[in-house]
């Protein structure tokens, strides 16, 4: 949805087409995950590996900001983007002791959007929306 919003104006009524279907789509779409948390400042390096590896857009410059913005700042950095359960919580569980702070939030959200967002302290999961825990009634992405 971001890179309909970056065509910029022309496009709109073509995005807001594609908005309508694109939701109907959704609802059967599995739903994926971002992983969040803050660079430890013990392992700072090991965040700047994982940060590249996890997110290949980067460039060198931006992962380096953004492992420095998440320690001096303190605010939580996207580590993962779409990736399924499985995914996430094996992120989770590995990185541990390479962030502070761990989250998984539905793809889509950021931490910052807590009061849109239900926690589900079964899967320790935050998402969005009418419906519940995509993990409990087995919507998410395996
Ligand atoms: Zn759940």
């Amino acid at each position: 949805m971001k890179a309909y919003i970056a065509q910029g104006s022309e496009r709109w009524d073509v995005h807001a087409n594609v908005t309508r279907n694109h939701r109907c789509k959704k609802m059967e779409d599995p739903i994926e995950f971002g992983v969040w948390g803050r660079a430890a400042p013990s392992a700072l390096e090991e965040a700047k590996r994982v940060l590249a590896r996890e997110r290949p857009g980067l460039s060198r410059m931006e992962v380096l900001k953004s492992v420095a913005k998440s320690t001096t700042a303190a605010t939580p950095i996207l580590i993962a983007e779409g990736v399924g359960w499985g995914k996430a919580q094996d992120l989770r569980m590995r990185l541990d002791t390479v962030f502070d702070g761990l989250q998984i939030l539905q793809d889509g959200y950021e931490p910052e959007d807590e009061g849109r967002m239900r926690f589900c302290n079964v899967h320790r999961l935050f998402f969005g929306g009418v419906l519940g825990c995509p993990v409990c009634d087995g919507r998410a992405a395996s």
